[in-house]
């Protein structure tokens, strides 16, 4: 604001915030395709964002998408999560989820690349904190902020199933992503506490209303950790529980956790899983691991960084 008097901007600076987040570490792998952030909010605790970009393809077109935090931590504590072993601090209020978006389109600059796709898989559980999330997706909609459309945002939930509801009668066509990870109600609650509330026929029956309701496509995320959920004996029941219109499988082969054991299985039983998956005819892909040696997965970064021992962007 380079038109006002150095005695107004001072004061403008002084008396308003112009954004609650402020980038406390940034760093860049796979050859600058993928952008880890780790930000510092203004009571001084920590979230993670991550852009990823994608180049164009035959079957898809460029993108950029940027992977928002919806808490600081997470209190669902899933056995196979860096952010749920972490704990929970609190929500992010709307401000510090739109904030984030601001925050990457500012540092993408003026160049080529603009932010395409939003998901909400950083920290925390997105339904758990319901209103935020809802309130933030409502504003980057608006005509008169970024006009960035609800059809590019998608919402990662590990299935509150009355959350889930509600948002269908938002009239909000976001997409949904089911973190489903097991193909059995005693398995699932081993890795999931809240499954015992809300079990997977609940879960699934809830996400097809809303695929069917918007119009939107349902994909079911499930993280492979070596024997424990990846036979294809498992594939199959698991085929058997999602096979509907719109619905999507997507294997994501776990990323290693510091403390635990679990891990990912070998290249060639993902390949079997997804294969069992596509003779029963479900779309199933495998996500390309983004990042790693930047920790770019759920709480990593955080996880190892001792608060003490960071530097400043
Ligand atoms: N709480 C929401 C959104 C955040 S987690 C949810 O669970 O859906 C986003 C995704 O990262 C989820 O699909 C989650 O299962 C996955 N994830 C968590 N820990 C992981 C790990 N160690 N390796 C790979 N993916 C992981
Ligand atoms: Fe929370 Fe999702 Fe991690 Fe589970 S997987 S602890 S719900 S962030």
């Amino acid at each position: 604001m380079r038109t006002l008097p150095p005695s107004a901007r001072r004061h403008l600076g002084e008396t308003y915030a112009f954004s609650t987040v402020a980038t406390h570490l940034k760093r860049v792998a796979d050859h600058g395709q993928t952008v880890k952030y780790l930000l510092r909010l203004e009571d001084g605790r920590t979230i993670e964002t991550v852009v990823m970009h994608y180049d164009a393809s035959s079957r898809s077109r460029a993108r950029t998408t940027i992977c928002v935090s919806s808490q600081v931590g997470c209190p669902i504590g899933c056995s196979f999560c860096a952010t749920g072993r972490s704990g929970f601090d609190r929500n992010l209020s709307q401000a510090e989820i739109v904030d984030q978006f601001l925050m990457a389109s500012r540092d993408l600059g003026e160049g080529q690349r603009s932010l395409t796709n939003v998901v909400f898989m950083g920290m925390g559980e997105p339904l758990n904190n319901y209103a935020a999330v809802v309130g933030a997706i409502r504003r980057w909609a608006a005509p008169d902020t970024l006009n960035f459309s609800p059809r590019r945002v998608t919402i990662s939930t590990i299935g509150l199933v009355p959350f889930i509801e509600r948002l269908s009668a938002e009239g909000l066509p976001v997409n949904l992503a089911i973190s489903l990870h097991a193909p059995d109600d005693e398995l699932r609650s081993s890795m999931i506490p809240v499954n015992r509330k809300y079990p997977i026929a609940a879960i699934i029956g809830a996400a097809r209303a809303h695929a069917e309701r918007t119009g939107r496509r349902v994909s079911y995320e499930y993280v492979l950790l070596q024997g424990v959920n990846d036979s294809v004996e498992q594939a199959g029941r698991l085929a058997a529980l999602v096979k509907h219109r719109l619905s999507h499988v997507n294997l994501i082969p776990m990323n290693p956790v510091e403390g635990s054991p679990l891990a990912p299985p070998s290249k060639h039983r993902a390949q079997a899983f997804r294969s069992t998956l596509q003779a029963a005819g479900i779309s199933t892909t495998i996500r390309a691991t983004r990042g790693l040696d930047i920790d770019a997965a759920c709480g990593q970064l955080r996880a190892r960084q001792p608060q003490a021992v960071l530097s400043p962007a």
